[in-house]
């Protein structure tokens, strides 16, 4: 969910949410930090606002958000309420014991993912995404995942099962800062939407665009496969603001929810 306007208000806002929080005018060119990490700045009808995503890990109950200048804290309430994400077990056959050599790899792959989050590229966004592919919906956001019986991370993105080859669309206008072949994401493109706002493609089987390219919404960046940490064909789609993953459908036009302002 989306949720717009005064935050103090009574809003039904969970872990994963995208909030709005508007700016004052003397304030627009100023960058916010929640936890050291950039928070996105929006143009929204000649109105700014803070795009922030409520961390996955928020208690429920009301939840004080400190954001941070070089002068200034600002702090803002937010009342996080239970919501039940369930769970899901998967089998995997492909990964067994891995060697130094795949670890090292691995930890590589991190580092340049890490890197690749905090180049700043400075646009306002657009916010209203589109699905980046047809297909059947087989993952959501939040739910504890199970690897063999084994308690893993909570799913971080959007699963969308389609035929391998299936053209994937970015969502929203952007830079490529990252693409590559790496253990878990198997092919994968990364796109900063402005800001730091960015989304990241996985388990693709082939790459239409190049790091520093930008692309339109609506333009091809590859296509649907199995590649990497996959079970079957399709894509997961993952959605990063001030470094926390939000359920990218809160920024898809129809599940906008309009509070109040
Ligand atoms: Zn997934």
């Amino acid at each position: 969910m989306l949720a717009f306007g005064n935050v103090n208000a009574d809003q039904r806002l969970h872990s994963g949410d995208v909030v709005l929080v508007p700016l004052q005018n003397s304030e627009i060119n100023t960058e916010f930090f929640y936890k050291n990490n950039l928070i996105t700045t929006i143009n929204k009808n000649n109105k700014h606002y803070l795009l922030f995503g409520i961390p996955y890990y928020s208690s429920v109950g009301t939840n004080s958000f400190v954001f941070t200048t070089q002068n200034y804290e600002k702090v803002i309430k937010l009342n996080i309420e239970p919501k039940k994400f369930g769970s899901q077990n998967i089998k995997i056959n492909k990964y067994k014991k891995k060697s130094q050599e795949l670890l090292e790899r691995i930890y590589s792959e991190k580092r340049e993912i890490i890197r690749a989050k905090k180049i700043k590229y400075k646009h306002y966004p657009d916010i209203n995404f589109m699905i980046p592919v047809e297909g059947i919906v087989t993952g959501v956001y939040g739910t504890q995942r199970y690897y063999n019986g084994k308690k893993g991370n909570y799913h971080n993105g959007h699963d969308i099962a389609a035929d391998t080859g299936t053209t994937i669309y970015s969502p929203s206008p952007g830079k490529v800062i990252l693409t590559g072949d790496y253990y878990y994401n198997g092919k994968f493109v990364m796109i900063n939407h402005g800001n730091n706002l960015i989304s990241i493609f996985l388990h693709m089987d082939d790459i239409h665009v190049s790091e520093g390219r930008n692309v339109d919404k609506g333009e091809p960046i590859g296509t649907v496969g199995n590649t990497g940490l996959s079970t079957g064909p399709h894509l997961h789609w993952s959605v990063l603001l001030n470094n926390t993953y939000v359920d990218p459908l809160g920024l898809v036009k129809n599940n906008k929810v309009k509070l109040d302002n």
